[in-house]
């Protein structure tokens, strides 16, 4: 999918900066009176005696004019907007992710069929030059102490981070997790973002391929190709090929359907050349549960979809309900999808690429099902918790995006001090922004502008839709804002700048 976003947020993409990218967390001021290697040690040691910094210490280091520190959780769109925005000269920014890089996730389903490369989508959380950044999960927060707990990540795979892990990190058994480590904080930024949701259907899991980050993008290429090379095996039958060929993408939300257009205009345009006895064998087909795909865009729209999709022979079958995948014993490499619409019959696929709804992060589940006491002690005698949305289990904001807490007992809720949640994990009271790059980016960009300038109890937040667009593959796109609505070449038109503004824009700052 694709919305319009602010061209302010879209910056040059950039691959992975080498390990001695660290020597940019030097301070300034080191680094102009002694050489660089002092100056890094400067900072090394600056860095392992943060780590160990203990909460009360702040406080006194806080009255002798230390810069406050501004702990972000998270290096998506949220994470890493704020950072980006947050003025360095007033705060301290240490950003703790597990994984080192944004992605630009409105291109990812273009990497995944190799319209685009995976470097032009991710860009380096070291280019930040920020004072820290420590590669982990926040695995727990102690709001009374201010104290985020880490994992380390030290994993080779950065990519199974928001999505379901097959043997969960989080279970009882503890020799599982990576080392931890405590990081203090004067402010806490919580921007963790959200899992993809399975609904616990039987082999998503295992068999699926997500469809999140650039690596589930890389898997699903690297499939792609083996699906064709296998279909073109001179063992092969037809009967395999069929369902080798079978590309099955569960969720007719923008994602999903922009990822059937560009595979079927990678078949159409490149694989046509490269297999040409086999495009015959191709079936492309979204499974939604819901009656209509593309729920965010009218009925005059989400029309015009369908009927491109017709066209171009994509299958949309609304109102199915998978209900379980499993491999097929008949056909290596198959997979056999079971729905509730059709008995007993298993349809075969090569490949189903798993794009449905969100669920809430570990973190989040595990901060809002604790009782918090010796905070805002002033007001409340008793423990609280954090306030949850009844919906999604989202972390619930004021407007101003604090964070909010209710007593254990009811009552009242009050916001808790210096601590902010921002993105897909937050939902803002009395307000439901959809789970979008654009309300994420904005959120981000309005909170570290905010707190720049000292003045956020004076504006509340309030989201600006630029609108939503989706490809339809073959040059076609839709086009839907509150000043107008397109569809075909004028909007794919539309959202091809989109997409190349992002790769060829300068960098350019939030602020
Ligand atoms: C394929 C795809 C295409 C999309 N296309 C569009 C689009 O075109 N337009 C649009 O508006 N939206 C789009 N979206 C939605 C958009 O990407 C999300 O709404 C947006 O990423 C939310 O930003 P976020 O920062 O809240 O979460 P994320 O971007 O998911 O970032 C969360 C960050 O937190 C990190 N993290 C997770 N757990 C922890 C932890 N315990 N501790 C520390 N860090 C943690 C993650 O590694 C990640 O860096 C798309 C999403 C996908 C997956």
């Amino acid at each position: 999918m694709t919305t319009a976003l602010p061209v302010q947020s879209i910056t040059r993409a950039t691959c992975f900066v080498s390990t001695s990218a660290l020597t940019t967390q030097a301070p300034r001021q080191a680094l102009t009176t002694c050489s660089t290697r002092e100056a890094w040690r400067v900072a090394r040691g600056r860095r392992m005696a943060s780590t160990i910094t203990k909460a009360t210490t702040i406080a006194t280091n806080d009255k002798l004019g230390r810069k406050e520190r501004v702990v972000i959780l998270g290096s998506g769109w949220a994470g890493y907007a704020f950072a980006r925005t947050l003025d360095p000269q007033k705060y301290e920014r240490i950003m703790i992710s597990p994984r080192s890089y944004f992605v630009f996730t409105p291109l990812v389903a273009g990497t995944a069929v190799g319209t685009l490369e995976f470097r032009a989508v991710i860009e380096s959380v070291r280019r930040l030059g920020l004072d820290q950044y420590h590669q982990g999960w926040a695995d727990d927060i102690d709001f009374a102490r201010k104290v985020v707990r880490v994992e380390a990540n030290t994993s080779d795979d950065l990519t199974a981070v928001t999505r379901p892990q097959l043997s969960p990190r989080q279970d009882a058994n503890e020799t599982l997790k990576g080392p931890m480590f405590d990081i203090p904080y004067d402010k806490l930024i919580i921007g963790v973002g959200a899992y993809a949701q399975t609904f616990g259907i039987e082999g998503v899991k295992e068999h699926a391929n997500f469809l999140r980050n650039v690596g589930d993008a890389r898997k699903i290429r690297m499939k792609i190709l083996q699906l064709f090379e296998k279909a073109s095996l001179p063992i092969t039958t037809d009967e395999e090929r069929r369902k080798l060929l079978h590309f099955a993408v569960v969720g007719g939300g923008p994602t999903g359907i922009e990822f059937a257009a560009e595979l079927h205009d990678l078949v159409q345009e490149d694989l046509r050349k490269t297999y040409p006895a086999l495009v015959q064998f191709v079936k492309i087909t979204v499974y939604d549960v819901a009656p209509k795909v593309l729920p965010m865009f009218d009925q005059n729209l989400a029309q015009y979809a369908m009927d491109t999709f017709k066209r171009e022979r994509i299958a949309v079958r609304t109102e199915h309900h998978l209900t379980r995948i499993r491999p097929d014993d008949a056909c290596a490499g198959c997979l056999k999808l079971k729905f509730q619409e059709h008995g007993d019959e298993e349809i075969g696929a090569g490949i189903v690429v798993w794009s449905t709804g969100l669920m809430r992060n570990p973190l989040i589940e595990k901060i809002e099902a604790k009782a918090l006491s010796g905070v805002n002690e002033a007001t409340y005698k008793e423990a609280v918790l954090l306030q949850k949305d009844p919906k999604t289990g989202g972390l619930v904001t004021d407007e101003h995006l604090r964070v909010r807490i209710v007593p254990e007992s009811g009552g009242q809720e009050q916001i808790l001090s210096d601590v902010y949640s921002i993105g897909d994990c937050t939902v803002v009271a009395e307000r439901r922004y959809p789970a979008t790059a654009q309300v994420a980016s904005q959120q981000a960009t309005y909170l570290a502008k905010r707190l720049n300038k000292g003045d956020l109890e004076t504006t509340p937040f309030r989201f600006r839709n630029w609108g939503v667009m989706t490809y339809l593959g073959g040059w076609r796109a839709i086009h839907q804002s509150s000043a107008d609505e397109l569809t075909g070449r004028a909007a794919w038109f539309l959202w091809r700048t989109a997409k190349h503004s992002h790769i060829s824009e300068p960098h350019t700052n939030y602020t």
